[in-house]
């Protein structure tokens, strides 16, 4: 069986504060059996979190990463740096970082070959914009993001990523994809990767985002295909982000 996840992208945003007011709620929060909860939360914030978040449930993430080691990239964060404050996973390929900053599927593809390399789970997002769904290109965009890194992956490789599906036109929008609309294109994306390896696809975590919320968290996360989810703006206020998870 599969293990659910589920995440918390606070993306730009955070405090001080609210690292220590998550470590105070998880310390004593009553979780379904068996979910990991992981908090994606701006660099400076780590340690602090490293430190806070000891002892409760939740585990770290970091937004993005350097595909170097280290050199001279002045502003840029390495693999091997966040492994150093208890970091586990790396999300990669968040539409966010391909539209704003160019990052297109060779440079992401970098991004979760660093992560791997010092052994960080690369969260590898992929969707499509409303343009694209609209063309009805929704299955080509994601499937050929998906593509892209699972064909230069090595099989074993392959089963150390976990995939986000987020459709571009429900992130931030308070627009979420339907339970069906998210189901299809999940089905999907675990079938693609049956063409490679039967077990692979069957133990591959499929995570949702896009405007999940404490309200429609329950029904997507029933869905056979969705094993956990994305979460941005519920993911800032800790009795949301706490009511998610305790729907999983
Ligand atoms: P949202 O963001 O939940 O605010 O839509 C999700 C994400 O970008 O990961």
């Amino acid at each position: 069986m599969r293990t659910p996840l589920l995440a918390g992208n606070w993306k730009m945003n955070g405090s001080a504060d609210l690292v220590e007011a998550f470590g105070r709620a998880f310390a004593e929060a009553e979780l379904p059996k068996g979910l990991e909860v992981v908090i994606f939360p701006p660099f400076p914030y780590l340690e602090a979190a490293q430190r806070v978040f000891a002892g409760t449930p939740l585990r770290l993430g970091a937004q993005t990463l350097n595909p170097l080691h280290s050199g001279a990239h002045t502003g840029e964060v390495s693999g091997r740096m966040l492994c150093e404050f208890g970091v586990r996973y790396a999300l990669v390929g968040h539409s966010e970082r391909r539209q704003l900053y160019r990052e297109g599927d060779e440079q992401v593809f970098d991004r979760l070959l660093a992560a791997l390399s010092v052994g960080l789970t690369p969260v590898l997002c992929v969707g499509e914009t409303l343009e694209e769904r609209d063309a009805g290109r929704t299955m080509e965009v994601v499937l050929r993001q998906v593509g892209f890194a699972m064909s230069r992956l090595e099989p074993e490789q392959r089963r150390l990523i976990v995939i986000a599906y987020e459709p571009v036109w429900a992130i931030g929008t308070g627009r979420t994809a339907t339970p069906e609309q998210a189901q299809e294109v999940m089905a999907a994306i675990r079938a693609y990767q049956a063409e490679y390896d039967r077990e692979l696809a069957a133990e591959l975590r499929l995570l949702y985002g896009g405007s999940m919320n404490a309200g429609n968290a329950a029904e997507l996360l029933a869905q056979p295909d969705i094993d956990g989810g994305l979460v941005g703006g519920a993911s800032l206020k800790v009795d949301d982000f706490l009511a998610i998870c305790q729907s999983a």
